[in-house]
């Protein structure tokens, strides 16, 4: 006779297409190292199929989840409740089962704020953010929530730039302004952290520039991208050459991990086991 459990806690990972994220392999990395027996199925699911996935979902007890492109703002009507984060960004990426209710949260600005925490405090900071996507947006409410003093967006199309601008200023009045975009961009001078959040330089376009001045790099800069795949990308490169201190896009995809798995499981994973487990991957 035997007492162990055959079944498995399930969680899930929702995108289309979403054969080529590599989500499953660090969370997986986690869960092993924990002592878990939880899995992390990576499921294709057609816009048209979303509504029935989510009640999919709920009927198979999973436990939580993420919801990558085209499903982060399409979501919203099929879950019961969202937290404060996912409600100001508008749009999730991370949803957590809790005494039968679906409960929407957006952990790409929580976890680019926990990977730059660890290496400067936001208090204050004058922030350059490159970018007004759905990362750029998720960054700009999580740094401004935690107190930066100001951010100045810079968009390639002023439309999407002014759109951004104002849902902020409207969060956080006057804490915003926008910049337009028209060849290299001179870093100011009065910029403290500089952040790639477009999506210039993401695999395989790695030689794709960031257009910035490169003389306007300063060794008292912090330089971040959010461009997990490859780590060091030609924007950090030129950053480092020029002496600043980096931040790579690998670091905000593992805390996010780490977010995650704390809102299913209650555990803290191991973010060193994940973005190993994350670096082998990317070096196969
Ligand atoms: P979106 O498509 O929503 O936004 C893309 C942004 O990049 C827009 O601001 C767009 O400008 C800008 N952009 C793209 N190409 C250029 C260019 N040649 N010149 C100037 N601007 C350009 O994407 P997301 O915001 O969802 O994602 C952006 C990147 O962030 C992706 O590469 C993704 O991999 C990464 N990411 C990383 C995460 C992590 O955990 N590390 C988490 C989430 C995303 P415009 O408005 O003018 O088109």
């Amino acid at each position: 006779p035997t007492t162990r459990s055959f079944q498995s806690e399930l969680c899930s990972l929702f995108g289309y297409p979403v054969a080529e994220n590599p989500t499953q392999v660090m969370i997986e990395a986690a869960f092993r190292d924990l002592g878990l027996d939880w899995r992390y199925l990576t499921i294709e699911v057609q816009p048209n199929h979303l509504e029935n996935a989510v009640r999919g979902f709920r009927a198979m007890g999973f436990r939580g989840g993420n919801c990558t492109l085209p499903h982060k703002v399409a979501v919203i009507p099929f879950l019961d409740e969202l937290t404060p984060a996912a409600r100001d960004i508008g749009a999730v990426n991370c949803i957590m089962a809790h005494e039968n209710r679906l409960i929407g949260e957006n952990t790409d600005g929580k976890g680019f704020l926990q990977s730059v925490q660890a290496i400067d405090t936001p208090t204050d900071k004058r922030v350059t953010l490159l970018g007004a996507g759905g990362a750029a947006r998720a960054i700009a409410v999580e740094l401004l929530r935690a107190r930066v003093g100001h951010l100045t967006l810079v968009n390639r199309s002023v439309e999407r730039g002014q759109a951004l601008a104002e849902h902020l200023n409207r969060l956080f009045p006057n804490r915003v302004t926008l910049e337009s975009w028209n060849g290299d961009y001179p870093i100011p001078a009065d910029c403290q952290w500089l952040i790639n959040s477009t999506s210039i330089g993401l695999f395989p376009n790695v030689s794709e520039r960031v257009p910035v001045v490169r003389d306007s790099f300063r060794p008292d800069l912090l330089v971040c991208d959010v461009i997990p795949n490859p780590p060091m990308t030609a924007f950090l490169t030129e950053a480092t050459a020029a002496g600043c201190r980096t931040l790579d896009g690998l670091g905000m995809l593992v805390n996010q991990g780490v977010i995650g798995i704390k809102c299913w499981t209650g555990r803290d994973a191991n973010p060193e086991v994940m973005r190993a487990a994350l670096e082998r991957v990317f070096s196969e």
